[in-house]
């Protein structure tokens, strides 16, 4: 066998390379920076970033984010992990000439956890880690604060024992607050050194119940077992909704940050606070922090004490105040962008523990993005994606008027914001409470439901409810999902509030509300706010709201339509930006009172002409709907979409009618004339008749009956097999244009027909239009221009797209339906195995919510592509949910289409996602949409 020699510097190539999993910050120098936020996450990168800036920054390292995938691969981290992370301690124990845990003068150090994308409260944080009973005694003696030194160990007992022994919360909140009540301590302060001490021998007891294991006493025990914990706490459940809900995928990992500790409880000369370098609600130009004497950075947070305003420090500690304005408007002048900080005052010397990008509302987002062009700090185009698409919706809604709102009023600002908007109201408990005390007209009055979660038993009360608080549940809760669907304003898993909806009582902050007591909400960030505050009114045309568009909406390519069957929604949506309406769904039209006996009629119809003479009736119904359609978009395309849904949705349900016929024969004259009343349409005319009208009813339920309504009797089949009520419908379309068109006003009608699958189904309905609209143009002596067009809904639709275009002059694609027939998921029951499948990491997101571009997506690629094989200038859009959505958004215009469509309110949204689509691709900035 042939040997060769390899030259030194070869062989020094081929080694493996070491990974660098640690990296050290401290004494002004740091091994990462700013722009590693992959590796160091977003914590890490900023303490580097600010260590290398000279800003005061107690000395510590990252160990970076593949140490944590590392760690969820093979349920532990690598020998090299461990050595590494060693070594980074011994030369932080020598930069700072003290011992973990040990000696006179202890080391000890904070442990948290630091993502790429923050996660504000998802991930865990280790305090005063080192602190044993040796390490106590030494900070006892060298503080002259024994009762610092012994708070400073129970606290960290209590935080090791919940977040890495997963021992829960209340095991330790009970022995602390039973010995506030032996001492009759108001505040947590009042306990004195002894009082600790024998706090901290209960916490032991705790521990040792519940971990069957004593607290570990070795300090760099305390470090591994710490560091695992923050690393398996990116899996926990609340952290993987925030990811899902925020787009950000589960494969980054987490870094930890481990840091010498600074002491903001050492006395009246320390302290803790967070802040914004802008509001981060409002936007406005100030800064916006809060601060506690004498305490541990997780207190301002927890609201167990009230936080003081910032204005406090500058009287308190001119000096620090000062320093800490000018490092916080350096931070911003660096990152251009609001700073989300967190410092520590110790003995008088100001520490900077962490800057990120701040969390902000829509209209904050919005206002900071201008101001921040103004102050020659962005440029236009990077001011277009400081907003997220979705934020917009804050401008459609009303909200609290933020000038009313005093911060000792602020009850909780860490409710979940799970449904936008704001909501004043009074009090109640039980969704009954708030039927009874909501009345009605004049006599209208606000309440706000107050639980600790929803459940489908309380939706009655949700209805009338202007706004929902719930103290447990997350972002989809019931709660959370119901009051979005509803439009209305909800706080959900407000966690600082204790509800008893048996007392009828709402605790929070050491203070009890009672049913009536007025409370507002904000949904938008989460606050609940003591009191009737004024609301200020939704804003669509609000001035810098306008002007970022302005500077947004040159680089659109695709058009914003929106889907709307009634007039009034066209015209908002019209007001929100609207070019036009992409899916008129007529059935809407029929549910209506006035129709749906008609609609009824027609299909109890035993024969043709039976039919015909129904849908007579309903034609000049449609036309009016049509026609005030037509003017409200008048110059702007409207699309209508011909009957899609099976017919029985029509008619009562078969379940129900085969009770009524089985009670019938015992019911008592009451209930007999509520059933008249219900079918008098079908021909009830008095008690006698149920006998007769109830079996034929049903009789034609059965005959409609079908296993799978979604892929039965229904779309294009419905006007094949009745193609009379595809008649009605084209008539209905071009009288009322025709119609209009003499008032002036400019139609661009477009006929959809549903759920075609074959080239001949469409090539069937679409004679049928054109036959109906050349009748109609030769009786009223007038032509408008119109396409027929189909929804491209079914797999099978889009593989023969060609074919399919040789009729069709317009493709929308249903991406609900086609999700639905992809996937064979259906879009009612999902949710039934939804949760599973996401937690399981089967599915990142839901289908129906955000397009799935590796299936549903490449059947809309074929789609487009085939379709305009025949026919270049095919028109297509899109008019699924999935159209008002921005990663969506994104590759409907990655894919070429002409449009998205989507409901009223989500108009602003998509108008900006399509934008920033575009503009990334123009200005090759990263504009993807998921993380
Ligand atoms: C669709 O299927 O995407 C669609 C828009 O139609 P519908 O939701 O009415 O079925
Ligand atoms: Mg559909």
């Amino acid at each position: 066998m042939a040997t060769t020699t390899l030259p030194e510097t070869e062989i020094a190539k081929r080694k493996p390379q070491v990974t660098k999993y640690v990296y050290f910050f401290g004494d002004g120098r740091a091994d990462g920076n700013g722009k590693m936020k992959d590796e160091l996450g977003g914590k890490g990168a900023g303490l580097a970033e600010m260590t290398n800036a000279g800003l005061p920054v107690p000395p510590g390292f990252t160990i970076q984010t593949e140490a944590c995938r590392e760690y969820m691969r093979h349920n532990g981290v690598s020998q090299e992990v461990d050595r590494q992370m060693e070594e980074a301690l011994k030369h932080l124990e020598q930069l700072q000439g003290q011992k973990l845990g040990k000696g006179d003068n202890p080391l000890l150090v904070s442990v948290r956890s630091g993502a790429k994308f923050s996660m504000p409260g998802m991930m865990d944080t280790i305090l005063n880690l080192g602190l044993n009973d040796q390490s106590v005694e030494a900070l006892a003696k060298r503080s002259g604060n024994p009762r610092f030194a012994y708070d400073s160990y129970r606290r960290l007992i209590q935080m090791f024992g919940n977040v890495v022994l997963e021992i829960p919360k209340s095991a330790f909140d009970e022995v602390f607050e039973a010995k506030k009540k032996q001492k009759k301590a108001k505040l947590d302060t009042d306990l004195d050194a002894r009082d600790l001490k024998a706090v901290i021998a209960e916490y032991k007891k705790v521990v040792k119940k519940h971990a069957k294991r004593d607290f570990p006493q070795d300090p760099h025990e305390q470090l591994v077992m710490a560091r695992d914990a923050v690393f398996r706490s990116w899996n926990n459940d609340r952290a993987k909704h925030y990811r899902r809900i925020n787009n950000i995928s589960d494969d980054l990992g987490t870094a930890v940050n481990v840091q010498a500790m600074v002491f903001g409880n050492l006395g009246e000369t320390s302290g803790s606070g967070v802040g914004f370098t802008r509001n981060p609600a409002t936007g406005e130009k100030e800064f916006f922090a809060e601060f506690l004497i004498n305490a541990q950075g997780e207190d301002v947070v927890a609201g167990i004490r009230t936080p003081l305003r910032i204005s406090e420090l500058k009287r308190i500690m001119p000096k620090v105040y000062d320093q800490l304005q000018q490092i916080a408007t350096r931070l911003e002048k660096h990152y251009r962008d609001v700073q989300d900080i967190e410092f520590t005052v110790q003995d008088g010397k100001l520490y900077m523990l962490q800057t990120r990008n701040g969390k902000r509302t829509g209209r904050a987002a919005v206002r900071v993005a201008i101001q921040m062009v103004e102050e020659g700090l962005i440029t236009k185009e990077e001011a277009i994606f400081r907003v997220e698409p979705n934020q917009l919706y804050d401008f459609l809604v009303p909200r609290l008027d933020e000038k009313e709102i005093k911060p000792e009023n602020i009850l909780t600002d860490k409710g979940l914001p799970a449904s936008p908007g704001a909501a004043v109201g009074q009090i109640v408990f039980t969704a009954d409470d708030a039927v009874a005390k909501a009345g009605h007209g004049a006599k209208k009055n606000p309440v706000i439901l107050v639980r600790a979660e929803t459940t489908p038993e309380d939706i009655h009360g949700m209805e009338v409810a202007v706004g929902i608080l719930t103290s447990r549940g997350g972002m989809t809760s019931h709660a959370a999902v119901v009051t979005r669907g509803m439009g209305k304003c909800c706080v959900a898993g407000a966690g600082e509030v204790q509800v008893d909806e048996h007392e009828r009582e709402m605790r929070v902050k050491g203070q009890v509300f009672k049913e009536g007591d007025w409370i507002s909400l904000d949904g938008t960030t989460g606050r609940v706010i003591k009191g009737k505050l004024k609301t200020v009114e939704a804003s669509p045309d609000d001035p810098e709201l306008t002007k970022l568009l302005g500077w947004a909406e040159p680089f659109r390519k695709i058009g914003v339509r929106a889907n709307a069957d009634i007039p009034r929604d066209a015209i908002q949506a019209r007001a929100f930006g609207a070019e036009g309406i992409g899916l008129c769904r007529t059935e809407h039209m029929f549910f209506a009172e006035d129709r749906i006996p008609h609609m009824q009629a027609m299909i109890m119809a035993r024969d043709e002409q039976e039919r015909r003479a129904a849908l007579k009736k309903l034609l000049p119904m449609q036309r009016d709907d049509f026609a005030g359609l037509f003017r409200a978009m008048d110059g702007l395309p409207v699309t209508i979409r011909l009957l899609d849904p099976p017919l029985h949705e029509f008619l009562p349900k078969r379940e129900e009618l085969m009770v009524e016929i089985a009670v019938l024969p015992h019911a008592n004259a009451k209930q007999k004339k509520s059933l008249v009343e219900k079918y008098r349409r079908f021909g009830a005319k008095a008690a006698g008749d149920l006998k007769k009208v109830l079996p034929k009813v049903l009789g034609r339920v059965e005959e409609l009956h079908e296993f799978n309504p979604m892929l039965g009797h229904r779309g294009c089949r419905l006007g094949i097999t009745y193609p009379e009520i595809t008649e009605m419908q084209a008539r209905a379309i071009f009288e009322a244009a025709v119609a209009v068109e003499k008032e002036g006003v400019n139609t661009h009608v477009e006929v959809m027909i549903p759920l075609t699958a074959t080239l001949k189904e469409m090539a069937h309905q679409a004679a049928i239009v054109r036959r109906v609209a050349d009748e109609v143009f030769e009786e009223k002596g007038q032509k408008v221009p119109y396409l027929v067009g189909t929804m491209i809904e079914l797999p099978r639709a889009a593989i023969v797209a060609d074919e399919i275009a040789k009729e069709a002059e317009f493709f929308s694609f249903g991406t609900n339906d086609l999700t639905q027939t992809t996937f064979g998921f259906s879009r009612d029951d999902i949710n039934k195995i939804l949760p599973t499948y996401l937690a399981e990491g089967i599915l990142k997101q839901d289908p129906f919510a955000v397009l799935d571009r590796e299936g549903v997506g490449a059947l809309v690629r074929i789609g487009i592509e085939r379709g305009r094989k025949t026919r270049p200038h095919l028109e297509v859009g899109i008019c699924g949910e999935h159209g008002g959505e921005p990663s969506s958004v994104e590759f409907c215009h990655q894919v070429g289409m002409d449009y998205v469509a989507c409901s009223p309110f989500r108009v602003l949204t998509a108008r900006l996602a399509a934008a920033q689509a575009a503009a990334s691709e123009k200005l090759k900035v990263e504009g993807g949409r998921t993380k």
